[in-house]
């Protein structure tokens, strides 16, 4: 029985960064860049006007006020996406439109809203300070700029600086297909026929929930019968794709056989017992170059271990470099205890009042109570050396969504 923290060192050890491949940039959101992009242009690409408003020579304008108006000729009226045809002189102003380049000859750009038209001629009733309301040609991104460093995980903002540098696309850090086998005598599928003594095989649908929620491509493989010779055919189809997760058979009943068929196929087993609550027999192997999780068939235990041991995993696989759920400090709601020896994982009901984080349990935390991960948003995580945690105290809980976060109104204060 190893340690939680070593589980998960001796996972990634054998995890590798899938390689690039191209896509469209809008396609591109959640993924992670493979490439260094540097910007080959200027942006904006020339000088260019802040607001609707007058392109002056600050001179005419320095002076102005309500009771002593410079009065300028309109020479030019420019929207956005046009060439100015004249330059300015003394005593000119262009009526120009947010976006529009700056006219040769002006330097400052007077707001509409401090003046008057009458005629062919403005009244400017504000001084200007020099240059204001001009954005200028490569304020915002330099030729040869790096704007995206690998690894970085693309966000809408990263496709529109993309899009501005003019790159179509993209080369990201493939995402793994995932191969997903459930293995028991007494499992259907949802549309199967469940007739007695059988159960419906919730892990096949959880698990590909979960493998496309950290953005992996699952492949369900379907139901393996505790038979040797079928999980064996099951896991090698599986081998095709670039993990595969097994739920099911990796405890100590005589129709526990995964482990034995991973080693019979020539995989490799690197351990098969955490120090965990809930799901301690999972098994972790490499089979035909791919890492393969035989996780427990409870329902909690295979949800519970996917997200501590295969989440990261399958996220380094992507290319992120962030591949961890959050974890907080919240203020324990009850009195908690446990035996001592085995880091335990318990589902949980985290809120952010007046900027504390509180956590209470959903109560009964069997392995096969689907409901106590239905009603949870965060994990709280025991220590394998505490045994009595008490309310009102302190303890460590792992975010698992953040849609409490976001609240039901907007709070800005
Ligand atoms: P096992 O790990 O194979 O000993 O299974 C432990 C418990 O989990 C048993 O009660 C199984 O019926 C249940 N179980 C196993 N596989 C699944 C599955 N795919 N969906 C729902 N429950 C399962
Ligand atoms: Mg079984």
């Amino acid at each position: 029985m190893i340690p939680v923290e070593k589980a998960i060192e001796l996972i990634l050890k054998e995890i590798e960064v899938q390689g690039a491949e191209k896509i469209d940039i809008l396609s591109s959101s959640g993924r992670v860049a493979a490439e260094d992009i540097s910007s080959n242009r200027d942006i904006p690409p020339f000088d260019n006007s802040a607001m609707d408003g007058y392109a002056v020579k600050f001179g005419d304008v320095r002076t102005a006020s309500d009771e002593n108006p410079s009065v300028l000729r309109v020479i030019e009226d420019l929207p956005a996406g046009y060439i100015p045809k004249k330059a300015i002189n003394k005593g000119e102003a262009v009526r120009i439109m947010t976006g529009a380049p700056i006219p040769q000859g002006a330097d400052t750009i007077v707001m509409v809203e401090d003046t008057e038209i009458l005629g062919d001629r403005v009244k400017i009733f504000k001084k200007a300070k020099h240059g204001e309301h001009i954005r200028l040609k490569g304020e915002d991104v330099r030729t040869d700029d790096l704007v995206i460093s690998k690894r970085t995980t693309i966000r809408p903002a990263e496709v529109g600086m993309m899009a501005s540098v003019g790159r179509a696309f993209v080369y990201v850090h493939q995402v793994p297909t995932v191969a997903i086998l459930s293995t028991g005598d007494e499992l259907v599928d949802v549309d199967g026929n469940l007739t007695e003594g059988k159960i419906i095989s919730s892990n096949s649908y959880t698990l590909v929930s979960q493998v496309r929620e950290c953005g992996g491509k699952p492949v369900y493989l379907g139901i393996a019968r505790d038979t040797k010779e079928e999980i064996a055919e099951k896991l090698m189809e599986g081998t095709r794709a670039d993990a595969i997760i097994s739920s099911g058979g990796v405890s100590v009943g005589d129709y526990d056989v995964v482990t034995d068929v991973i080693e019979e196929l020539g995989g490799e087993i690197r351990f098969r017992k955490i120090a965990v609550r809930p799901g301690q027999p999972v098994t972790f192997g490499v089979i035909g170059g791919k890492p393969i999780f035989g996780l427990p068939g409870n329902p909690v235990s295979s949800m519970v271990s996917f997200e501590q041991f295969v989440r990261p995993a399958l996220l380094k696989m992507s290319g992120f470099t962030k591949i961890f759920w959050p974890v907080v400090d919240a203020i324990l709601r009850e009195d908690l205890s446990q035996k001592p020896g085995r880091k335990r994982f318990i589902r949980s009901v985290v809120t952010l009042e007046d900027g504390e984080y509180y956590v209470r349990t959903t109560g009964e935390q069997g392995s096969g109570i689907l409901m106590s991960m239905v009603k949870s948003n965060g994990l709280i995580v025991l220590p394998e050396d505490k045994t009595d945690f008490r309310a009102g105290k302190k303890v460590r809980v792992q975010l698992l969504d953040r849609s409490f976060e976001f609240g039901e109104e907007p709070r800005y204060g």
